[in-house]
């Protein structure tokens, strides 16, 4: 799997665009497909690729198929659909899964690609839409290590940390697990802002001495100044994905029959949020949730 590897890429959204622009630069030949034509023939247009209208035209284009889509049920739909890729993969075709899925959908999943020739590993990013535009995203793989070794070069072209994390959809459990983890720092962090600003401190600085003190995490350097306090909740990375990937971490918890309460209400509460905001919002505006409790704002 070389620099002319024929790739076909399936959803060119805030991430999967990005993703897709660094392997046009890499020098690879794309197929692309988004549920909106226009996105994809703006692509095609703009970076340079083929866009395609279904996904078995993309497929049938493809040695390496690529998926970036919201959800496991979206996934499941494009490759097994009535224009499905499954009905067109050639044989041998690597399919590789970036979304963020449910790891047991991922293996029905895998086992409709083997069925049809092909194999499958998933790939989900950390990053965010920043570190997608410069190639340096995050890549945890699950599958077989041979798979996974074939197509390292194409995945070295959007990630700098490609970390193998066992069998199929162990990546996506590790991706809901990252993501709890990263939720959870970001909601403690706004209420010890609202705490702080209550008793007179200043928000602002609160950041600056979290930044160099043991309260320091992903949301204190790269999400409170940045698009909490600015008001600006431009993040890049859905309120309603974020919650998608929390009832997945907390879904497995249930699945193994593991106490997490703690995760369990972080989940409950980031589930709030979004009803809150109704859909389309940025999850940075988990702020609002907390500041509505409080009865008091950040900004
Ligand atoms: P997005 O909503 O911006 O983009 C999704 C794209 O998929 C859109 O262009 C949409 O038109 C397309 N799409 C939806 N249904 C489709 C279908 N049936 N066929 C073809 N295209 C379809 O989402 P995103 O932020 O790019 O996230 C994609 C995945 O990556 C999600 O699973 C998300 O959880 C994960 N992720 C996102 C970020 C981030 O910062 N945004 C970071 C890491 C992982």
């Amino acid at each position: 799997m070389t620099a002319m590897s024929s790739i076909g890429f399936i959803g060119l959204g805030a991430m999967g665009w990005p993703m897709a622009a660094r392997l046009v630069a890499a020098g690879h030949k794309l197929i692309v497909e988004d549920a909106s034509q226009e996105r994809a023939q703006a692509f095609a247009a703009d970076i340079g690729a083929t866009a395609a209208e279904t996904p078995t035209d993309v497929a049938r284009g493809a040695d390496i198929l690529i998926t970036m889509l919201p959800t496991s049920a979206i996934v499941a739909q494009v490759m097994g659909g009535d224009a499905g890729a499954c009905a067109a993969l050639r044989p041998g075709t690597i399919v590789i899964e970036m979304s963020s899925g449910i790891p047991a959908e991922t293996q029905r999943i895998a086992e409709a690609v083997r069925q049809a020739g092909g194999s499958l590993i998933d790939a989900p990013v950390s990053g965010g839409v920043p570190r997608a535009r410069t190639g340096e995203l995050t890549i945890m793989a699950g599958g077989p290590l041979e798979i996974i070794d074939r197509v390292e070069p194409v995945l070295r072209c959007m990630g700098t940390s490609i970390l193998r994390t066992g069998d199929i959809g162990s990546a996506h459990a590790m991706k809901a697990l990252n993501n709890l983890a990263s939720a959870a720092g970001l909601l403690a962090t706004v209420e010890v802002l609202l705490i702080g600003k209550k008793f007179g401190l200043d928000p602002a600085l609160m950041v600056d001495v979290l930044n160099v003190s043991t309260g320091m995490n992903n949301s204190t350097q790269k999400k409170l100044k940045q698009f909490i306090l600015s008001r600006k909740f431009s993040s890049g990375f859905g309120l309603d994905l974020m919650v998608k990937d929390l009832t997945i971490a907390t879904g497995l918890a249930e699945e193994m029959e593991l106490e997490a309460p703690f995760s369990a209400l972080c989940q409950k509460m980031w589930k709030s949020a979004a009803e809150l905001c109704g859909p389309g919002h940025d999850h940075t505006e988990i702020a609002r949730l907390s500041e509505k409790l409080a009865g008091l704002e950040l900004g």
